[in-house]
């Protein structure tokens, strides 16, 4: 036989000899076991905090000044507590528990990774904080209230702004549309002011507005829908694999635009399967392993652990 697959559980399991690709090109190959020990393949895997880190390769950052206008921050409720408080939560597909039981809080303008290999349940997560996925037990509460039981955009309009795995681009509205349907029936100046926000973070955005949302390339079609998810100007934004697919270029764009949305203050959500760009933009990372939260630490202390390579690789 001859599998093709990311899951190295499946792999470490059933495969005597592996070969890795990296963009076409031969990495390496030999047996499993050493091939799964191999640097180079836990490199490809994790990445490492190199030389091009999305704010460091020349990249232009979006300037923080334009999106403090865009994103409303903190200080217009009354909670004490965390932004985000998961609690004991279970999501299950029929007698599949993807989440069994996850706990963990988030702070206000906190940039938390949630990172897991394939199957983790990451986008599961995702969704369930969103109001795209009913919970079978647990709760979720924003700003002291709960949301679980509530719909996505019940949900956006508390200050949760969702860009999910798939884009999900309406083809037949125009770029501008697009945005303007992310704003949730905000008054007219308001729009206005957000829509200059998200050009400012994203020039080519504004010389293609009136084409229609599917006429742009992947990369501009990931932005699109990060500002479409910023038109709600929420206080927190989960992001679901903003990068799957993304040519190397327009991740890093994509990634520069995360890091001026941080630096305005808004909490983050990053489910990624990319750790070594999660981590560069994270403050706190929290990993997935078959539904449960097995890690969890600074990017740092994640890198020099050990676990987190075990996690992707076995
Ligand atoms: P990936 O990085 O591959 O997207 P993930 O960590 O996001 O993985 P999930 O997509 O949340 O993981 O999947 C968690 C588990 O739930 C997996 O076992 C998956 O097969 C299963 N699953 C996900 N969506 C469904 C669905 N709609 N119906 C049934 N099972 C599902």
């Amino acid at each position: 036989m001859i599998l093709i697959e990311h899951v190295m559980d499946v792999i470490s399991r059933c495969c005597d000899r592996t070969a890795v690709l990296d963009f076409g090109r031969l990495v390496t190959e030999g047996t499993t076991q050493d091939v799964l020990a191999d640097p180079v393949v836990a490199a490809l895997y994790l990445g490492s905090l190199g030389a091009d880190a999305p704010d460091d390769n020349g990249t232009a950052l979006p300037s923080a000044g334009s999106m403090t206008a865009l994103i409303s921050v903190g200080g217009d409720d009354e909670h004490d507590g965390p932004l985000l408080s998961v609690q004991d939560v279970v999501v299950a597909y029929g007698d599949l528990q993807a989440i069994k039981g996850v706990s963990f809080d988030i702070a206000r303008g906190e940039c938390v990774a949630l990172l897991g290999a394939n199957g983790a349940g990451k986008s599961t997560m995702a969704r369930a904080i969103a109001g795209a996925q009913p919970l079978r037990s647990g709760t979720i509460a924003f700003a002291g209230r709960s949301i679980a039981g509530l719909r996505p955009d019940r949900v956006t309009a508390l200050g949760v702004a969702q860009c999910l795995e798939g884009r999900k681009i309406f083809g037949t509205l125009s770029i501008e549309e697009n945005l303007i349907a992310g704003a949730l029936g905000a008054p007219k100046p308001v729009v206005a002011e957000r829509l200059e926000g998200i050009y400012d973070l994203f020039p080519v955005l504004k010389e293609r507005r009136r084409s229609p949302g599917t006429a742009l390339s992947g990369g501009q079609q990931q932005m699109l829908a990060i500002g479409r998810a910023l038109m709600s100007a929420p206080r927190l934004v989960v992001f679901d694999e903003i990068s799957l697919g993304l040519s190397p270029i327009a991740v890093d764009e994509v990634y520069a635009a995360l890091v001026g949305i941080r630096a305005s203050g808004a909490a983050m959500i990053v489910v990624e399967q990319s750790v070594d760009r999660a981590l560069k933009v994270a403050d706190r990372a929290l990993v997935l392993s078959q539904g449960e939260i097995t890690l969890q630490g600074t990017p740092m202390e994640l890198l020099a652990d050990e676990r987190l390579l075990a996690s992707y690789l076995g």
